[in-house]
């Protein structure tokens, strides 16, 4: 039976597949192996602008003016209120989301793409255009070559618990995990506890029981999994990539909702002026390269504070960490790193 053909083919339905599939109009086809935000994976903690402007702000759970870092025995807290975060309801985030798209949504696992034949578990299916937006496994831009024990991804879990407070958390304790960090997310009614190593160890069950343990914490369900440290590549041969299958989650604080929702909706007027046949795919795919190297240095930067965090003296960390969290610093810093990724309205300049 000859595939069915569609303008365009979004493979992931999470944040970056929903971002592109929210600008596509036409005939566009949206596939993931799952239910949309059935399958959480994230603490779901992002700047409070972000739900605001996509209009999901009902998925609130929990609004935070107040972070503290924990750095050995020394506590700095920052004041987030000139960018609050927030921590989400993942479901009705993408549902939302979902809602916004005229793509056709098919639950189904995708396997392989031939030119522009993409193999699902129901069949194959044809598009000039395809954007591969499967999360770190990259299921099209990278096939069956990931090894994400490299170094280049670092992997999180966290458990479901009954702590409430009123202020997100990182912990640096390389006595719990030693190459990376901690974190308390609260989501209204408890909080996501977990840990990440940036070395890619994902063996971490054991440490977290262990630290909630300690604490006195009954964990609840856990769930996790790898999420980049280093950007890759946007486009690989006709296959545009965003999100973690691109590497855009950012190193450091391991945000890459927010990275996701940007490219992923910039990458998507791209691909809409590819349909309305405005732009070639070669133009197309160029023009969406060069935005995402724009921000490669960036990366580069943030990249270096998490080899610091993970390799200098925790009594340095702290120092810094109380330097960063203070005038002069703060107010220019803050302010820059909280606004990153603003969505433009479609049709405004990339
Ligand atoms: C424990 C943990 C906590 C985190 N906390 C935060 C946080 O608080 N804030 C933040 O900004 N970031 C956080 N992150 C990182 C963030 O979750 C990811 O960077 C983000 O989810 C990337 O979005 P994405 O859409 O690129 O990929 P994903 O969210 O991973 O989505 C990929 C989608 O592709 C689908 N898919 C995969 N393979 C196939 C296939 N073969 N066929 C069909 N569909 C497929 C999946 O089902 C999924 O829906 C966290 C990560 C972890 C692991």
């Amino acid at each position: 039976m000859a595939p069915t053909e569609y303008a365009a083919i979004v493979v992931g339905a999470s944040f970056a597949g929903l971002a592109v599939a929210r600008q596509l109009r036409g005939r566009v086809l949206l596939l993931d192996r799952h239910e949309v935000g059935a399958v959480q994976t994230s603490a779901c903690g992002t700047p409070l602008w972000v739900p605001r402007e996509l209009g999901v702000e009902s998925s609130v759970l929990q609004v935070h003016e107040r972070l503290t870092v924990r750095a050995g025995r020394h506590a700095i807290t920052y004041d987030l209120s000139a960018v609050p975060f927030c921590t989400f309801d993942y479901r009705a985030f993408c549902q939302g989301l979902l809602a916004q798209s005229d793509a056709r949504f098919l639950r189904t696992a995708v396997s392989a793409i031939e030119d522009d034949r993409v193999t699902t578990a129901e069949g194959s299916f044809r598009a000039p255009v395809v954007v591969d937006c499967s999360g770190w496994r990259g299921v099209l831009v990278n096939g069956a070559t990931v090894r994400p024990e490299g170094g280049a991804y670092t992997f999180g879990l966290e458990a479901r618990t009954p702590v409430r407070d009123d202020g997100l958390t990182f912990f640096i304790d390389r006595d719990v995990v030693a190459q990376g960090m901690g974190w308390i997310f609260p989501v209204g009614d408890g909080s996501l506890i977990g840990l990440g190593s940036y070395a890619g160890r994902s063996k971490l069950r054991p440490q977290l029981e262990r630290y909630l343990k300690g604490q006195g914490i009954e964990p609840g369900p856990y769930h996790g999994t790898y999420f980049p440290n280093r950007l890759g590549h946007a486009t690989v041969g006709r296959l545009f990539a965003v999100g973690d299958a691109a590497g855009q989650c950012l190193p450091l604080t391991a945000e890459g909702i927010r990275p996701a929702l940007y490219f992923g909706s910039e990458c998507g007027k791209i691909v809409q002026r590819i349909i309305d046949g405005a732009l070639t795919l070669d133009a197309g795919l160029a023009s969406y390269r060069a935005l995402v190297e724009r921000y490669r240095r960036a990366y580069r930067m943030l990249w270096w504070v998490q080899y610091l965090t993970v390799h200098a003296p925790t009594t340095l960390l702290a120092l810094i960490t109380r330097m960063a969290a203070h005038r002069p610093l703060h107010p220019r810093w803050w302010p820059r790193y909280g606004g990153f990724g603003r969505i433009q309205p479609a049709g405004a300049p990339a």
